[in-house]
């Protein structure tokens, strides 16, 4: 066995994906003295993806980590706080003709000992009284009245309830850049022309500033995944979720705001025809963009159904069109290079996982990068995780599609099915109907950041929750919605309004 110490580490790519990846790795190894080489080359005449602006909430502890100060990212980045995703119309409007919404929050509250307040809610026949989401998360009355998640008392990183950020994406990256280099890695600013490969191990990459030889090279390049593509082909190693996950086009529209409004701290993500529309709020500016299906909207028809979505008045700064390839490699790791980023897959926006995704990747190399060249057993394991990861967001996404109700357009009619396209999930979901979704349904999954409350969320928020017939003990349910009121009037009077919170940031 191969147990010699990695001496030198190239990253190639310089987005979010190849500078998280550059300051973990550099905080992992380097401490005091530079044990090992990390480098990082990137195009100055190919431009980042410049989307990817809200996160989910566990991205705080990967900033914590990597010791950067709170405030001074959330400035540099024109940041707002997130406290979750108002997902609107992904079903038919009720009765009164009210467009159907639900808020899936980073939190639900852990009150009841015997039985929990999820249950709780169905028991009492919530339903019928107010959505899941009043009466199981604080946050949804922090968004109701536009509160900060943070108290004025909170530590950095910490707030009253969990929460992600809304930042800008070429910002972030940048900033990390500025960390990086700081820390120590080297930038090297050229583009790779040509890789020199020796069966699955790359010997060097050329560039128009020289020629860079590694121990371990990581692909950051993004979705072209230029050297993982070298050392397997792409043919073989790709698994595409196409079946699962339709939507594989983006329009990005960056807005200018109307002056009255305050950012808000939280993503929309409102369902169009074809797909769904997000809404970001940057402390400057709202991002803005419709994920479609491509095989059923042309870019004209898509940015159109945008527009017409923001309205007349909204001012644009900034229009993009994507491509999206949907799904992920059987093989991440090969030879000695590792595909981290759009390099290695991705799941479509919806939820925010790209940046978690990277945050796991990386977090994953740490512990199964162990020397030079590790046994083959330690790289499928590797890919065998990330796998398992990317397989287990495809199916909490697909969960937000198949149990529409909407039938207005085809493409709402045929996502309906594509529960089948998710091993397993069918069985869930016919479990679900007659039993509360709880952890030891989705135990044994690889779940990195969507747990059982996450399910929840979405299954009770689309009206998809079990029938229950069962004696109800309503003095204990009672007691468990007095406590949750009493919550929800604590944190909401902890708080400062969330553009009181930026504005004290930004001053
Ligand atoms: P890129 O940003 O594409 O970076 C590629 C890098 O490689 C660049 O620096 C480029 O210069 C370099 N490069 C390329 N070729 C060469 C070469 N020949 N030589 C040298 N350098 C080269 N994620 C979230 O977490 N939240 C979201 O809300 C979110 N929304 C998204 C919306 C859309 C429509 C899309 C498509 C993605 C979204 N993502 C989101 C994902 C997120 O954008 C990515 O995960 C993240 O930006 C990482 O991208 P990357 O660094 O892998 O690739």
């Amino acid at each position: 066995m191969n147990n010699e110490q990695i001496k030198s580490i190239t990253i190639v790519g310089g987005g979010s994906s190849g500078w998280m990846t550059a300051l973990y790795l550099n905080k992992l190894y380097n401490h005091g003295n530079a044990e090992v080489d990390i480098s990082l080359i990137e195009s100055p005449n190919i431009p980042t993806i410049g989307v990817g602006e809200a996160t989910v909430h566990s991205i705080r502890y990967f900033f914590a980590a990597m010791g950067l100060d709170e405030k001074e990212l959330l400035k540099a980045t024109n940041a707002t706080l997130k406290t979750g995703i108002l997902f609107k119309n992904w079903m038919k409007p009720n009765a009164d003709g009210e467009m159907h919404q639900y808020f899936h929050s980073f939190e639900q509250q852990n009150i009841g000992n015997i039985v929990d307040i999820s249950s709780a809610w169905l028991l009492n026949k919530g339903f019928e009284k107010q959505g899941y989401d009043h009466a199981v998360s604080l946050s949804t009355y922090l968004i109701k009245d536009n509160l900060s998640p943070k108290a004025a008392t909170s530590m950095p990183y910490d707030g009253v309830v969990p929460y992600g950020y809304h930042l800008d994406a070429i910002k972030m990256a940048n900033f990390m850049r500025e960390k990086g280099v700081a820390a120590g890695v080297k930038h090297i600013k050229a583009t790779v022309t040509d890789v020199d490969v020796d069966g699955e191990n790359i010997i060097a990459v050329h560039t128009d500033e020289g020629v860079f030889a590694a121990d371990l090279f990581i692909d950051c390049t993004g979705f072209k995944g230029l050297l993982i593509n070298k050392v397997k082909n792409k043919a073989d190693n790709w698994q595409s979720y196409a079946d699962a996950l339709p939507c594989n086009k983006a329009v990005a529209i960056q807005v200018k705001y109307p002056k009255e409004q305050a950012p808000k701290s939280y993503t929309q993500a409102t369902a169009l025809t074809n797909g769904w529309v997000w809404e970001i709020d940057l402390v400057n500016r709202r991002g803005t963009g419709y994920v479609y299906d491509g095989n059923r909207l042309t870019k004209e028809q898509a940015e159109a159904e945008l527009r017409a979505h923001l309205g007349e008045d909204e001012e644009i700064l900034r229009t993009v069109h994507l491509d999206m390839h949907i799904g992920c490699l059987k093989e991440f790791w090969v030879g000695n290079c590792v595909a981290i980023g759009l390099s290695g897959g991705f799941i479509e926006p919806l939820e925010s996982t790209g940046l978690h995704l990277i945050n796991a990747s990386v977090r994953l190399l740490g512990t199964h990068l162990t020397s030079k060249n590790p046994a083959q057993v330690v790289k499928d394991s590797y890919n065998k995780m990330m796998n398992g990861t990317y397989e287990d967001l495809k199916q909490f996404i697909v969960l937000h599609y198949c149990l529409t109700d909407r039938d207005d357009t085809q493409f709402w009619r045929d996502v309906k099915n594509t529960a089948q396209y998710c091993s397993g999930l069918e069985e869930k979901l016919a479990n679900w109907q007659h039993k509360v979704c709880e952890y030891m349904d989705l135990s044994g999954s690889y779940q990195t950041m969507f747990s059982d409350a996450n399910y929840r969320a979405i299954l009770y928020g689309m009206n998809y929750y079990p029938q229950l017939n069962l004696p109800v003990n309503k003095a204990l349910n009672e007691q468990v919605f007095t406590q949750f009121n009493q919550r929800v009037d604590q944190v909401t009077n902890m708080v400062m309004s969330h553009e009181s919170y930026l504005k004290n940031l930004n001053s």
